[in-house]
């Protein structure tokens, strides 16, 4: 998305430098509005990591037109670009790596009180106009020809490029869409102060920085509302929606894990959770075509559009076997104090190191009794609890 976007801007820098003279407002507040919609949309979802990113993009453009694009003053100039050039990219690549802690608490402030001690300093470097400073920020890190081919000073060139591995790490780390993000708008950033004598070209590229931050965060709500933070598997309203436009063949799995409530007592919530994902990862490489879903709490559902339960059996059982004979290694900080506190629990084994678990499953398809997909997850939990009952660890159907 985000190297999309950029494509699509550097297309449209030279469409905006045609624009007819009725439309050259759009030029100017064009940007200003991308930049108020991504500061409403953070506000509104309360990404405050995206919101003071959005926000240093907005005051880089606003000194970027009252003191870089005027150009009386080649000093203020020079100075205001240098700042930009360093304080843009640490900001973005920092936000990538700091949590999200909303908005309007303790934390927003923190980082308001960062932002405005960057524009006092740049307001002190200016005012007294301090020379040296400046300087220093122009002095080449390395003799090469490469001074020359940009106006970024090197010193920027390499926070930029720091800050854009910085925040592509954070992505890889966290797959983040608003990582992603913030990867995306340090490169948008780089090619805005890299083109900044070029007409229209930071004007856009701040807009494009500013657009790939506010799609991440509609990418990563929606993904909030579809997918399971735990197992990262679809929720049940995925689920939910799926159903209502699967055809008119169809298999539904209900995977329920066996004596779950015991191995979250004996051994913590928190290996209970890593159970869970577990079991998850597994019902994800399930075959046959199968699509797997978290319905709740220690309860999957696996959907087989266009199968019938005799189609997916064998993967069904298959799948049982591995969950069965997959062991998931404690920490040692895991293993309960007493030995024999485990005594009497089935279901879920544990030796000293390792627990495994095993999973029930009831199976049912559409047919013309089971004419809606409520009525056939009914008869697939139906038959679960005929699973359950003929003694757990099997596929009923
Ligand atoms: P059965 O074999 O009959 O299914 O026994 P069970 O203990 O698995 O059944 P029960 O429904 O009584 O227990 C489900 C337990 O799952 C209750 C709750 O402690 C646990 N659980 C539900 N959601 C989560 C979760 O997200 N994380 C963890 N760690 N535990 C969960
Ligand atoms: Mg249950
Ligand atoms: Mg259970």
């Amino acid at each position: 998305m985000p190297a999309a976007v950029l494509v699509a801007a550097s297309v449209l820098v030279s469409y905006v430098n045609a624009l007819p003279s009725s439309l050259a407002g759009l030029k100017v507040y064009g940007t200003y509005i991308v930049l108020a919609l991504g500061l409403l949309v953070s506000l509104v979802f309360r990404r405050g990591r995206v919101l003071f990113a959005v926000l240093t993009l907005t005051v880089a453009y606003v000194s970027f037109r009252f003191f870089l694009q005027s150009g009386q003053d080649k000093f203020v100039a020079y100075a205001v670009f240098s700042v930009l050039c360093l304080f843009v990219p640490f900001n973005l690549g920092a936000l990538s790596l700091l949590k999200e802690r909303g908005t309007f608490n303790r934390h927003g402030l923190q980082r308001l009180v960062v932002i405005v001690v960057q524009i006092a300093f740049a307001a002190w470097v200016v005012l007294s106009r301090n020379v040296t400073t400046v300087e220093w920020a122009y002095h080449p890190l390395v003799e090469t020809g490469l001074s020359a081919t940009s106006p970024v000073p090197q010193l920027g060139i390499a926070v930029i490029a720091l800050c854009f591995v910085t925040s592509l790490w954070a992505w890889l780390v966290t797959r983040s869409a608003i990582d992603l993000g913030m990867a995306g708008a340090v490169a948008a950033f780089g090619i805005a102060a890299h083109g900044i004598t070029t007409p229209n070209m930071f004007a856009v590229f701040v807009t494009a920085a500013a657009l790939i931050l506010m799609i991440a965060v509609l990418q990563d709500t929606f993904r909030m509302a579809f997918r399971d933070e735990l197992t990262g598997l679809p929720s049940r309203r995925t689920l939910n929606e799926r159903l209502a436009g699967v055809g008119r063949s169809y298999t539904v799995a209900m995977l329920d894990v066996d004596r779950f409530k015991g191995l979250n007592d004996h051994y913590g919530h928190d290996v209970g959770d890593q159970v869970l994902k577990m079991v998850a990862a597994q019902l994800a490489q399930v075959g046959g075509g199968g699509n797997a879903y978290r319905y709740g709490g220690e309860e999957f559902t696996l959907l087989f559009p266009g199968k019938s339960v005799d189609e997916a059996l064998p993967h069904l059982e298959a799948l049982r076997e591995d969950i069965a004979s997959r062991k998931l290694a404690l920490r040692k900080s895991d293993r309960p104090a007493r030995a024999d506190s485990g005594k009497g629990r089935r279901g879920a084994h544990a030796t000293d190191s390792a627990v495994s678990v095993t999973v029930s499953i009831g199976v049912a398809e559409r047919n013309e009794r089971l004419a809606t997909p409520d009525g056939v997850i009914q008869a697939a939990d139906k038959a679960l609890y005929r699973a359950k009952s003929k003694g757990r660890n099997q596929v009923s159907r």
